[in-house]
Formats: structure tokens, sequence, C-alpha cells
């Protein structure tokens, strides 16, 4: 039996593609676009403009997928909600929804587990598993928006590529996720309101600048650490991505308005985040201040970890020694802590009841 398509799988130019190879005229890619991404419709029988024999026509030949909810839970200190989904082959990934004053942000996540293996990083505890199809990139953004109502006053403006995973490491199914969120035809958001986070794979950063049909989007960078021998051992990709290599890439890349490059740090207590790592780092950003800004992140601890979390005045500390070096600074207190909003462990947990209920 020859299989089907996965509608999700294509992009606009794919999608006319399709319509075309099936005999049918090429105006209905926009009508099925407008189905799946702006209705947000999960069955053919939902697109009450096609014919029934067009309808049927469609079954035959193509799918359209959806997510399975396994749970969720809404922090009652900020309203964020976590959502954990169950994939077709039984692994469990998850996404998160801040709810800001004046918008909404989802942080989605690329991949099951990460290859990566930063040490703060509970995501990677288990390595890679797999790489996320691009429809269960985009369908954790339309379950949820399906989940808070399809409505224009509570659609989700802001994506952020910081869930589970290294999105540069799945390249291509992320690349079509991020054509598919900014076609104004298909989910239709500002390119300037999507961020992919990576922890600094300098080839596939100049692949994807150098990729015309990859949509700019902001981008952000996992740095972590203020010199070369910190960051390799926090982050074992630096042993062949150096902190200085990496900054060489990013000060390269043309600066474009609304686009400065977000450089995370993740605050560890008595690791990185000393006075004098601070000075390190701002000097390290003042050559090409204008071009960043610094999102300080404390450390999110997890059952078994070995690090701590440093306590505010530290962090404060910290931010008001960038300060001195004229440097953007934003401290991310991260979103949703009463329902684990770090990375992986709503997952985690999940992982343990069900070990709890087998033996
Ligand atoms: N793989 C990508 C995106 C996912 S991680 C990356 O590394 O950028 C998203 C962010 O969460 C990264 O900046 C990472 O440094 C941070 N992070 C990971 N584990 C964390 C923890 N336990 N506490 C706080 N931040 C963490
Ligand atoms: Fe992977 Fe990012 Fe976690 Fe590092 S911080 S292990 S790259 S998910």
């Amino acid at each position: 039996m020859e299989t089907k398509t996965n509608l999700k799988n294509l992009n606009f130019k794919e999608l006319e593609d399709f319509v075309i190879k099936n005999n049918l005229p090429k105006f209905r890619a926009k009508q099925i676009a407008k189905w799946l991404y702006n209705k947000k419709v999960d069955s053919f029988d939902q697109m009450t403009d096609l014919s029934k024999a067009v309808r049927e026509q469609l079954k035959e030949k193509a799918e359209i997928t959806s997510l399975k909810l396994a749970t969720y839970e809404i922090s009652e200190e900020d309203g964020s909600i976590k959502f954990l989904w169950k994939l077709k082959d039984g692994h469990t990934i998850e996404t998160v929804l801040i709810q800001e004053r004046n918008h909404k942000t989802l942080c989605i996540s690329t991949q099951v587990g990460c290859a990566v293996g930063c040490k703060f990083c509970f995501t990677t505890k288990d390595g890679l598993i797999r790489n996320l199809e691009t429809p269960e990139i985009i369908d954790q953004y339309i379950e949820v928006q399906r989940f808070i109502g399809n409505t224009p006053e509570n659609r989700i403006s802001n994506v952020v590529y910081m869930g589970m995973g290294e999105p540069l490491a799945n390249y291509d199914n992320v690349k079509k996720s991020v054509q598919i969120f900014t076609d104004d035809k298909m989910l239709g958001l500002s390119n300037r309101k999507i961020t992919i986070s990576s922890s600094g794979i300098i080839h596939q950063i100049e692949k994807m600048y150098n990729d015309p049909d990859f949509p700019q989007v902001k981008l952000a960078v996992s740095l972590n650490a203020s010199n070369q021998k910190q960051r390799e051992y926090l982050m074992p990709i630096s042993q062949t991505n150096t902190i200085e290599d990496l900054m060489k890439t990013l000060d390269k890349i043309p600066f474009k308005q609304g686009f400065r490059i977000m450089l995370e740090y993740v605050l560890i207590k008595g690791v990185n985040d000393s006075e004098e790592d601070a000075h390190r780092l701002g000097k390290l950003i003042s050559r090409n201040r204008k071009k960043y800004k610094v999102n300080l992140i404390p450390f999110n601890p997890f059952p078994g970890t070995e690090f701590q979390r440093p306590t505010e005045k530290d962090v404060l500390r910290f931010e008001k020694i960038l300060w001195k070096y004229n440097i953007t600074v934003i401290v991310r207190w991260s979103k949703g802590k009463d329902i684990s909003a770090a990375c992986g462990q709503l997952r985690k947990k999940e992982i343990e009841n069900q070990k709890i209920m087998i033996t």
C-alpha cells in the first residue's frame, strides 16, 4: 500500500505540488492550509468547502496527525501551563506555554532527549532517543492553541525552540517547521517572534545563515561560561566548538535590527557565577555589545544534580556587573517553578510514576 502523505510535513510549495500531483486545482492548497493552520481541524470531514469527492480523494492519499495529551499542569504561581505529549511510539515530550500580560509564548521541543550532554541539563541524561518529525514540532503549537481556544485574543504569538533537544541537530525538520510557522498562508507568525536556541554548533549555525530557504528568525546561543575551560567542563560540545570560534562566528553574522542574538547564561552557584566571571563575560561581549543581549537563567535544580541555584542576591550582582559594560541583560526567573518547568522534569516525573506503578 502506498504510504499516505502527512500534510503537516509539507511547506506551502510542497502542498501545492501535492495538490497538483493529485489532479486538483492549485487553489485547493490554500483552502487546505486554511483548514489545517487557521481553523486547526484534525479531520478532512471538517473541511466543509471541499466537496465530498475531494475529501474522499484526500483521505486516500493523505493524513492529518495530532498529538496525544498525556498530562498537563497549570502553575498557580504564574499561570504557565506545561504539557506532556505521548508520541506514536510511546515516547513523551513536553511543551510549556508562558502567559505574559500582553502575549503568550510557547516553548517547544525538537528532539526526544539530546545528544549534546551539557552537565546542568536534565534532557540529556539518557542521551538522544530520536529527532522529532516536522508534524510533531508544529503540532505542539496547534494542540496548545486548540487547548486554550483558537480565538484571536488567545493567539500564541511567540515560539521559542528552547524545550527538549538541540534544534540545529534536527536541521531539516526544524527548518520545515519554521517555514510552516512563518508562512502567511500557514501559521503566519512573525519571523521576529520565533527564536531558535542552540548550544552553539558552529557549522550548523553557519549553514542556517547561508541557507536561503531557512526563514530568518532570532538566534539564541547557550554560552553558559565566561572562558573556554569552564565551558568545556559544562558543555562537552565546546571541545570542538570553542568559545572563541563561536564568538567569531556570531560576530560575523550581519547585524539586523530586531534580530539581536541572545546569549543564554545558566548561572550555577559556585561554578560560573563569580564577579570574575561577570567581568570576563562583560569583556567578551562588549567588543560587539550592540549585537547581543544576555539572558541570565538561574539554574533550575533537578533530582540527582550536583549543582545548585545561586541566591537572588548573587544573580542581581552578576547582572549589575554586566550593566557596567553597557550590555542589555534580562534575568529569566524561571517560569512555572512550582510545576518543575525546567527542561525535562515533567517527563521525568511521569517516568518515575510509571516505574512506581510497575514495581
Ligand atoms: N538545546 C538548546 C535548546 C534547549 S535548552 C540549547 O541548549 O540552547 C534551552 C536553554 O535551557 C539553554 O539555554 C540551556 O542552557 C538551558 N538549561 C538547560 N538546563 C537547565 C537547567 N537545569 N536550569 C536552567 N536552564 C537550563
Ligand atoms: Fe541539549 Fe540544550 Fe540540554 Fe545542552 S542544554 S543538553 S544542548 S537540550
